[in-house]
């Protein structure tokens, strides 16, 4: 069906029993979108864009965009974040986050005529400057009509224009935790006026090691604010900070969480392909798409990157996207996947962290990520919105342990298990022997890549 479907033309299913039928239309919506809310007197969720009440220079905005419903998350969670409550969301990516909290912060700002005279009213800590950047694009897209400013501060780039843009006055401030951090230490940013806090990727941020940053930010902001926290995953150390920096907050959870679930409009193919194979089995895939179509490869060194973006770049159009890449490097080579220039990004996973790139058709797993977490983010940059997506994976004898996982992922979304990998589960590690030099665990499938393989922990891209 059609992505974010017309919730007004949706109609309950023929149910049979009287039990079914006798659902509120906010129960059937809830259930028909996988959405559960906790907490005390959640609000129904506003199935429609005219049930929001939005001003018409927003609803405008939207219709121009071509969104015809909210999505399940910006469904539930607008009602509740308008009764300025704090909210845990725990949603995909792709599911529509960022207007998910960005709506609510411009009908604040709307509310506060005379806004941010002295600082930001609405902080948005996010894991990358690409992903801050994006979610300036949405701010300067949806909140036009709203006469929204917004500045962003992530590193990589030198502090001062930052600074500069920050002493014109922002509305809203979207920043990298460690940068904001920065500006905080040089006492050039004044909290005070803060009254919306909103975590994005709150995971993401986590893994990558910025929770004293986020700790230390979060401490000068008011604590009568309003928190909005969203992430991906839900494991121990998320529900932690969520306990410590949430006040009674509403939790909404978008699909199964408990399961790792992938989205089911992307078709996962994952095959067994030793080390020495693994580059002509790359050229074969990029040689049987259509012409122009967007990939990503993605491979657990930022040196493995440069070397395969080196070695088909010239044929396929590919560039490369790691940590170490100057952010200008890191600019041009998006924009040059972005605009289908060089139509293949090969990445390493913290560099493609919450990218939104329109239209990739294609996610390459050279190398299977540490974890099956990870694997259902990668393939997650396809299919977004409601389109359809392919993911071919390289799965080996090392990555035996994540084999059982793979397989519920797999599963639990309808796709096709090669007997190989299910061999591979039996086996467990054996032929594989804890005993060996983890040096050495290359040899079962040929030479070492040229010290470019996973285990060369040196390469990984570090977080930033
Ligand atoms: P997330 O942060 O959950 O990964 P995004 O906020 O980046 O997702 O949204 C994913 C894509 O969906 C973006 O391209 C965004 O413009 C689009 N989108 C957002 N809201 C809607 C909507 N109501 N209908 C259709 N598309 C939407
Ligand atoms: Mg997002």
């Amino acid at each position: 069906g059609p992505p974010f479907p017309n919730n007004s033309l949706v109609k309950p299913p023929y149910a049979g029993p009287t039990s079914v039928t006798s659902l509120s239309p906010v129960e059937v919506y809830r259930q028909q979108h996988e959405v559960t809310a906790s907490g005390d007197n959640v609000p129904a969720p506003f199935m429609t864009f005219e049930d929001t009440g939005f001003p018409p220079e927003i609803l405008r905005e939207i219709h121009a965009a071509g969104f015809t419903s909210p999505t399940p998350i910006q469904a539930q969670t607008w009602p509740i974040a308008l009764q300025s409550r704090d909210i845990v969301a725990i949603a995909k990516t792709g599911s529509g986050k960022t207007l998910g909290y960005l709506m609510p912060a411009f009908i604040l700002l709307r509310q506060r005529c005379n806004h941010s005279q002295n600082g930001p009213t609405v902080l948005v800590l996010a894991p990358t400057r690409e992903l801050a950047t994006q979610i300036q694009d949405e701010v300067l897209k949806f909140g036009r009509a709203s006469r929204v400013s917004c500045t962003c501060l992530y590193g990589g780039a030198p502090k001062g224009l930052q600074l500069k843009e920050l002493d014109r006055g922002a509305d809203i401030v979207v920043a990298t935790p460690g940068r904001l951090n920065d500006i905080l230490e040089m006492k050039k940013i004044d909290f005070r006026q803060v009254s919306l806090l909103v975590l994005d990727e709150a995971d993401r941020m986590l893994d990558m090691g910025f929770e004293p940053q986020i700790r230390k930010i979060v401490d000068q902001i008011p604590p009568h604010r309003q928190t909005l926290m969203y992430t991906a995953t839900w494991p121990k150390e998320v529900r932690k900070i969520a306990s410590d920096l949430l006040v009674n907050p509403v939790q909404v959870n978008i699909g199964n969480v408990d399961e790792l679930a992938a989205n089911k409009s992307i078709t996962q193919y994952v095959e067994v392909v030793p080390q020495m194979e693994k580059q002509r089995r790359l050229e074969q895939i990029l040689r049987s798409q259509e012409r122009g179509s967007k990939i990503i490869v993605f491979c657990s060194t930022k040196r493995l990157c440069d070397q395969i973006a080196r070695s088909i770049g010239r044929t396929f159009g590919a560039a490369a996207i790691h940590g170490d890449k100057s952010q200008g490097e890191r600019d041009w080579v998006l924009n040059q996947f972005r605009s289908g220039k060089s139509p293949v990004l090969v990445a390493t996973d913290v560099a493609a962290r919450g990218l939104d790139i329109k239209d990739i058709r294609v996610v390459v797993n050279y190398d299977f990520p540490t974890g099956v977490e990870d694997y259902v983010h990668r393939i997650g940059r396809t299919g977004r919105a409601g389109a359809t997506g392919m993911s071919y994976t390289f799965f080996s004898e090392q990555d035996w342990k994540y084999a059982a996982d793979l397989i519920k992922v797999l599963e639990g979304a309808n796709q096709q298990v090669p007997p190989e990998v299910r061999e591979i589960a039996l086996r467990g590690g054996a032929g594989f022997g804890k005993d060996r030099n983890p040096m050495n665990r290359f040899d079962s499938g040929g030479p070492v890549n040229g010290g470019t393989g996973r285990w060369d922990s040196g390469g990984r891209d570090g977080m930033r």
